[in-house]
């Protein structure tokens, strides 16, 4: 991040002194009051339960001088530079727009219900020929996003994941990174719960173009049914992309085969045609691919220096992490689960050579009124595509997975009554794949089976 003044934090977010003076500086941006040194900005988060207002002498001890604050009832010191706002988070967000008003490096925007972080990575890595800052972690959200611009520094292009799950929340978050290009991966149920239909969650993606200038390209997933004929946008040019071998797209996939489950395939870019390797898992992760090229073309780079890149991707922990243990494979799903990215793992399972396939799918959180549809579904997937050798469940949901396949299968109520039972079924040579949301804490009993081995 530049150094920036108190001066400027203050017409950026037209707040008002309260203590210290203008002059001041910081060069990083904190929310977490752990993360506060001496150059920092610290913005004290108010959220449903917490008010981190009650951090800031604890950031004044570790030696930070700038923050913002919306309350005046607060730890102030003479050289505490403080200034007074009427929201934090907007008035972070509101410094984000500055900051990135001050950057001239191209910013490319991700977003979709599923695999922005995958895509994210993929598309940086085929960009990797410049100097390419990508959002850190999972930055996506609406105090994410403006953290994540204010680390840009000397890059030449960056890669930038914008998530959300309520109405409102793109357009904000768009406002601020003003993608030079955007991809949207897929629309499916992700947050459902929140934005009812898949018809709000496109038109709320959509916003990822709110600031976009005229002649911008947006590359949609064309084999999404909700991304296939999208609403025209002024000004804005859309390119598709098809991992199904969709000729009519500007960039498609052929001749996808499988090595135990990590695709290779035929890239068709604008005419030219160039063969990827991967080293993750599932087609899915064509897609993902083929946009990164696409991107890469876009910024003329050379193609087949991208997709070498590429086949250095090895996925991160708890996303589709293939671990090896002695005896036994685990794919570790654990991450996170939604319906589109549950059948996604689950048909790794499909393509994977082992003595026996096994998968261990805890609840899918956050999906709403259909929550019990949208797991009996899954269910029938598995009896349709998968075809494993067993299914364990482990959460009331999950259960209706299990009790809609006619896959061999048992349901648990605990992490606990999972593991015991996994660890005396659990055979040399088998492959066990791990899928839940977040909350299911399915990463617990993976890392006890692996402490098991
Ligand atoms: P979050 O909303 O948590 O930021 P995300 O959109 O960044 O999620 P990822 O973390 O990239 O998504 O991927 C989550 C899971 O989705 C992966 O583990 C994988 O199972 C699956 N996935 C990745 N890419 C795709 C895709 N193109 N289509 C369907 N599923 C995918
Ligand atoms: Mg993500």
């Amino acid at each position: 991040m530049r150094e920036t003044s108190v001066r400027e934090l203050i017409a950026a977010t037209g707040g008002v002194l309260i203590s210290g003076n203008e002059d001041a500086v910081f060069s990083n941006i904190v929310i977490d009051s752990r993360e506060a040194t001496k150059n920092s900005l610290f913005v004290p988060v108010v959220g449903e339960r917490n008010d981190a207002h009650k951090f800031l002498e604890a950031v004044y001890t570790a030696g930070c001088r700038v923050a913002i604050s919306s309350r005046k009832d607060i730890f102030l010191k003479p050289d505490f530079n403080v200034v007074l706002v009427e929201n934090t988070t907007k008035a972070l967000q509101d410094l984000g727009t500055y900051l990135r008003s001050k950057l001239s490096l191209p910013l490319v925007g991700i977003t979709g219900s599923v695999g922005k972080t995958t895509t994210r990575e993929m598309v940086a890595l085929a960009l990797s020929d410049l100097k390419v800052f990508k959002t850190p972690n999972n930055f996506n959200s609406q105090l994410g996003v403006p953290v994540t611009i204010s680390r840009i520094n000397d890059e030449e292009i960056g890669v930038i994941e914008l998530g959300m799950s309520m109405f409102g929340e793109m357009e904000r978050i768009a406002k601020i990174v003003k993608c030079d290009c955007a991809v949207v991966t897929n629309i499916g149920t992700a947050h459902i719960e929140n934005l009812h239909t898949k018809e709000n969650i496109r038109s709320e993606k959509f916003h990822i173009m709110d600031g976009m200038k005229a002649g911008s390209v947006v590359f949609l997933n064309a084999d999404n049914d909700m991304l296939s004929t999208p609403p025209k946008r002024e000004g804005i040019i859309y390119k598709f992309f098809s991992a199904k071998g969709n000729t009519d797209c500007d960039y498609y996939a052929t001749d996808i085969v499988f090595h135990n489950a990590m695709p290779e395939f035929t890239a068709h870019i604008c005419g030219r045609s160039i063969k990827v390797i991967l080293n993750v898992f599932g087609e899915h992760q064509v897609s993902n691919a083929l946009v990164a090229l696409a991107v890469a073309h876009h910024y003329n780079l050379d193609i087949e220096s991208a997709s070498k890149h590429l086949s250095s991707f090895r996925g991160f922990s708890h996303r589709q992490e293939l671990i090896e243990l002695k005896n036994l494979t685990v794919i570790d799903d654990t991450y996170n689960a939604s319906p589109d990215s549950m059948k996604a793992s689950l048909s790794i399972l499909k393509d994977f050579r082992a003595k026996r396939k096994i998968a261990v799918l805890a609840d899918m959180k956050e999906l709403g009124a259909d929550e019990v549809k949208f797991h009996r579904e899954v269910g029938e997937f598995i009896s349709e595509n998968v075809k494993p050798d067993a299914v364990f469940s482990v959460g009331e949901l999950a259960r209706e997975i299990v009790n809609c396949t006619d896959t061999f299968g048992k349901s648990f109520d605990s992490n606990e009554a999972l593991e015991k039972y996994l660890l005396e079924y659990l055979e040399d040579g088998d492959v066990c794949l791990f899928k839940g949301s977040n909350s299911m804490r399915l990463f617990d009993v993976v890392d006890k089976i692996k402490n098991y081995e």
